[in-house]
């Protein structure tokens, strides 16, 4: 049992029609979903799946990806395995959170290519995201430099792709090599890679818009010391 992950392979798509596969409990299984998981500090897809013409609707209140399976727990008691469904994501929330997941790469890009410096751990939300670095000197002047350098690579409006390489070419790539790459389980053949054209690259599960310009303004809202080295940044997207 696999789960095609349209999400995958069009961030863009925000409806489809599957299959149940299986039941179990509350939660449902289908043969292909627009519901991203939840996973890479990205949040979980909202919305609804519906069947019998639209006349039943539940909405969707936890996702669950296990093995290559994406399970759906449902507000309502689930359809019979076989029956056709519509599976609806929240679109205003899935687009916000690609255009953040963006964000946060263009800031990891930039980061790196301006300062030699590492993420060490982040996280979405839906009106913000957090970013931690291992850098030392975070002054109040390299903060505006920062910010001044992301939205500039916005504004360059860089074109984003998204495709699969296989597992030993990925590792010859010095760019992937840096993000840890090869703490990827053995069983995983081909990674997925997420490209800024010009400014990031990186293995990534995530969803992201086509276009730098798409995310709009990035603001730093807050800055945090999380231990000796490590530094939090906190950005917020403006329309
Ligand atoms: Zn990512």
């Amino acid at each position: 049992m696999k789960t095609k992950l349209l999400y995958h392979e069009n961030s863009f798509t925000y409806e489809c029609s599957a299959k149940v596969v299986a039941v179990e409990g509350d939660e449902i299984a289908l043969d292909a979903t627009v519901f991203f998981p939840g996973g890479g500090g990205q949040m979980a897809d909202r919305g609804t799946i519906s069947w019998n013409d639209y006349q039943i609707q539940a909405t969707v209140l936890a996702m669950n990806k296990r093995d290559d399976v994406v399970w759906h727990t449902l507000s309502c008691t689930p359809p019979a395995v076989g029956t056709e469904v519509v599976g609806t994501i929240d679109w205003d929330f899935r687009y916000k959170m690609m255009r953040t997941h963006t964000a946060l790469h263009i800031l990891c890009g930039t980061i790196w290519k301006e300062y030699g410096v590492q993420v060490t751990g982040g996280q979405m939300y839906p009106d913000r995201a957090r970013m931690d670095f291992a850098m030392e000197n975070l002054s109040k002047e390299r903060i505006a430099e920062i910010e001044e350098k992301i939205n500039q690579a916005v504004q360059a409006d860089y074109p984003i792709r998204v495709y699969k390489l296989p597992r030993e070419k990925a590792f010859e790539i010095p760019d992937l090599i840096r993000t840890k790459i090869n703490l990827l389980p053995p069983e995983i053949e081909e990674v997925r890679i997420v490209e800024i054209v010009g400014l990031d690259l990186q293995a990534d599960g995530g969803t992201h818009v086509a276009h730098t310009k798409e995310v709009g303004g990035i603001k730093i809202t807050k800055t945090e010391n999380k231990g000796k080295i490590n530094k939090r940044l906190e950005i917020m997207l403006i329309d």
